[in-house]
């Protein structure tokens, strides 16, 4: 189908996608945690539907993107595996909001409030709310995406209050540190905002953290959702 495809990478994507449970299992039972309780999300942007349908036959059903319109294509290839759950995790321009509220089931990078109320406006009828994890800046960098940690508790009541949306929790990308201690506090931080709107919203179960460099770190501090791109389906161009 593209280049990239070599002979065997079905069975290349499959002993990955092993890999990546199996590091997920190990570092549950090392911090203590069900590795039940961590989901794996398999970060595809950039590679082909075919990559998406290997992890598929090895029962895998998770996955996310990261650019609209990459994404919408390789979802309307997929479109009979209905069961695939889609998370878009990437940045939303406002004249992209249509399509991902007509496509994704998860939206994890929702950073202001006029994001949500398009994407709770632009939901079609038929189909349940978006459910969204709201992006936090944790790590306060200029360039980085996501919404201040002093603004996580009005946006949050204000998705609380968009019908076609249901706050599940929240995500972050910190900053990239060798400094495990610095690591470990910028995921701690991400928890306490977790923990806090936890208390507040009792639907919300959802702590998005950890990539292919952070994944045990993450782990121990709370994780439920990592999300693996490289380490499964390759290095990105
Ligand atoms: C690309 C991406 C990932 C996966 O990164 P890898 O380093 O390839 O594992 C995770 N989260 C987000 C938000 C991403 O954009």
């Amino acid at each position: 189908m593209t280049p990239q495809l070599t002979d065997n990478y079905m069975v290349t994507i499959a002993e990955r996608l092993k890999s990546a449970y199996a590091r997920i299992a190990l570092a549950a039972k090392k911090y203590h945690r069900n590795e039940h309780d961590v989901c794996l999300l398999a970060v595809s942007k950039t590679k082909p539907a075919d990559f998406i349908l290997a992890a598929y036959q090895q029962g895998h059903r998770e996955f996310g993107e990261s650019y609209v319109q990459e994404a919408v294509d390789k979802i309307t290839q997929l479109v009979n595996y209905s069961d695939i759950v889609w998370h878009f995790i990437g940045p939303i321009q406002s004249n992209k909001t249509a399509l991902v509220a007509s496509h994704f089931d998860w939206v994890q990078s929702i950073e202001r409030e006029k994001i949500a109320q398009r994407l709770n406006d632009q939901r079609p009828a038929d189909k349940a709310p978006i459910k969204v994890l709201i992006q936090v800046n944790i790590s306060l960098e200029d360039s980085k995406s996501g919404c201040h940690p002093d603004k996580l508790a009005s946006l949050a009541e204000f998705i609380h209050h968009c019908p076609h949306l249901e706050l599940r929790g929240v995500m972050a990308i910190p900053a990239k540190t060798d400094d495990p201690q610095q690591q470990i506090q910028y995921f701690e931080q991400l928890r306490a905002c977790f923990d806090r709107l936890k208390a507040q919203y009792p639907q919300i179960d959802t702590l998005s953290m950890g990539m292919s460099g952070d994944v045990e770190a993450a782990i121990a501090a709370g994780s439920t959702m990592v999300r693996i791109g490289t380490d499964i389906f390759g290095q990105r161009s």
